[in-house]
């Protein structure tokens, strides 16, 4: 069985008293492979490593275009372990090998270069004063970074957080989702190849809560904490942060609405939709789970919806042709088999598959304030509303504590920048879903998140911006 230490000051290692948790292969349901079990003396030692590579160490102090050059190296070699990264993640978790190896892996490449070259080119201000002086700004790394994961995209979100950490000169202390261990040692394994040094990019495995999580977390040596998952898991990071005044950017849960006007490209609508609510079955903070569809062509709609939706290959996630797989885990299938158990409103198609499988599921008739209309519930299940006018759309859409996205369909330009200057969601995607410009802030409304990552974003967390005034003599 292949092993997954802790990478640590540039050394791959088990935890000091030797203990180990079995990663599942959901498909299976067998373990595939044995991970270092960490707690509060390995954060311990990754905080150090990353502190003293910070305090002492070349990265921080590295021109751009000489980090710039070892992070596209970085992405290079990413590019040459595509086949390993992505069957990690495809064992870890269960996504289906075509998306974890056409779609995560290249984008967590993209990532580094991305924020690679973001970094090198970015500018900052000068401003002349009236006073005779001159000020300017800095932007300096902030220090060591805590990035802790999720399990949904494991690799990709880890490079969404470790790229921008990186290129701004900071070090790092990655913990991983206990359920997605794999991927990330590899990923620090290739950074040491790829000449990044010693503990800069530490990899820290264990649990959330009075684990390897939760000491990380609260380590006053920390400087920035990112962190994506949960809200309730935000709020309780969040606390340990605010004892030690650590700033936190916060990627939390989602229920997106995805609104259906009557005027919209039908096909594209389905199309878009369906990839919207059913890619990584429905494991996506992203996730269109509120089908909000006009009256008028609600049954035209739902009969082509639920066909797409019957038509996705369910199977192996290590067959190329499996569109959906198991849920990541037997704890995360209880979970979302358990709003299906007494489902509020009629289900159209969908229901438990074999093994830890949920069908697409398509959901009519749910009452405003049921839990599965309510609630994230991070698997293939929609629930569709009509509606009848743009404010009553508008309206159920906003009803909800979340705000990370929303999608609007419709061929009335002028319908759409209306709509979308009226959702309270941090990324509206118009007659699209997913499409990405790293520039562009990500993040969420109310409960979905604090603060924005992406371009400029990202410099704002991963840096100390410093103001540098200069008199100038006469
Ligand atoms: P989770 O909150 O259970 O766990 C996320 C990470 O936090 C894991 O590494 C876990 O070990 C760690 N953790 C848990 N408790 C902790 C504690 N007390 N202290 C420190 N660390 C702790 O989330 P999950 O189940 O892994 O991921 C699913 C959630 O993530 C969903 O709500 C989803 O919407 C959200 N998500 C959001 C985004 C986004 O960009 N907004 C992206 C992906 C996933």
């Amino acid at each position: 069985m292949e092993f997954f230490g802790h990478v640590i000051d540039g050394k791959e290692r088990e935890s000091l008293d030797g203990r180990r948790f079995d990663s599942i292969d959901p498909y299976t349901q067998e373990p595939w492979a044995q991970v270092a079990l960490g707690g509060a003396p390995e954060a311990d030692l990754a905080v150090t490593a990353a502190r003293k590579a910070f305090d002492e160490g070349p990265w921080p102090r590295m021109g751009f275009a000489e980090r710039g050059a070892l992070i596209h190296r970085f992405a290079d070699l990413i590019v040459e372990h595509s086949d390993e990264l992505a069957m990690a993640d495809t064992r870890d978790m269960g996504k289906p090998i075509s998306d974890a190896k056409g779609k995560d892996v290249p984008r967590a490449a993209q990532n580094f270069r991305f924020f690679a070259d973001h970094a090198r080119l970015a500018m900052a201000e000068a401003l002349p004063m009236d006073t005779g002086h001159h000020a300017y700004t800095r932007y300096e790394p902030a220090g060591v970074v805590a990035a802790v994961a999720p399990w949904n995209f494991p690799l990709m979100l880890e490079s969404w957080k470790v790229a921008p950490a990186l290129a701004w000169g900071n070090t790092i202390v990655l913990k991983p989702a206990e359920d997605t261990p794999a991927s990330a040692t590899i990923m620090a394994r290739l950074a040491l190849e790829a000449g990044i040094p010693a503990g800069v990019l530490n990899v820290l495995h264990g649990y959330g809560p009075d684990s390897a999580g939760s000491a990380l977390t609260e380590d006053p040596r920390v400087d920035r904490i990112t962190f994506t998952g949960e809200s309730g898991t935000g709020r309780i990071i969040t606390g340990a942060a605010a004892k030690n005044l650590t700033p936190v950017s916060l990627e939390l849960g989602g229920k997106g609405a995805n609104l259906v006007f009557a005027d919209a490209d039908l096909d594209s609508a389905v199309d878009w939709s369906i990839k919207a609510i059913f890619t990584n079955a429905g494991q996506v903070c992203l996730a269109g789970s509120r089908l909000y569809v006009e009256r008028g062509v609600l049954e035209e709609f739902l009969e082509r919806f639920v066909a797409a939706a019957e038509a996705l290959v369910i199977g192996d996630p290590k067959d190329p042709a499996t569109q959906l797989g198991p849920l990541a885990s037997q704890e995360h299938y209880t979970k979302v088999t358990g709003y299906l158990e007494t489902p509020a409103g009629k289900v159209l198609t969908g229901g438990l598959g074999e093994g830890w499988v949920v069908k697409p599921t398509v959901v009519v008739d749910a009452p405003a304030d049921s839990p599965i209309q309510c609630e994230e519930i991070f698997g293939p299940v929609v629930t569709v509303t009509p509606f009848d006018s743009e404010a009553e759309a508008v309206t159920a859409a906003n009803d909800s504590p979340y705000g990370l996205n929303a999608m609007i369909f419709t061929e009335n330009l002028s319908r759409a920048h209306r709509v979308a200057a009226q959702l309270r969601a941090g990324t509206i995607w118009t007659n699209c879903f997913f499409i990405r410009d790293l520039r562009a802030p990500f993040g969420g409304f109310a409960d979905s998140g604090w603060g924005r990552e992406g371009g400029n974003f990202s410099r704002e967390f991963f840096t100390e911006p410093k103001a540098v005034v200069m008199a100038i003599k006469n």
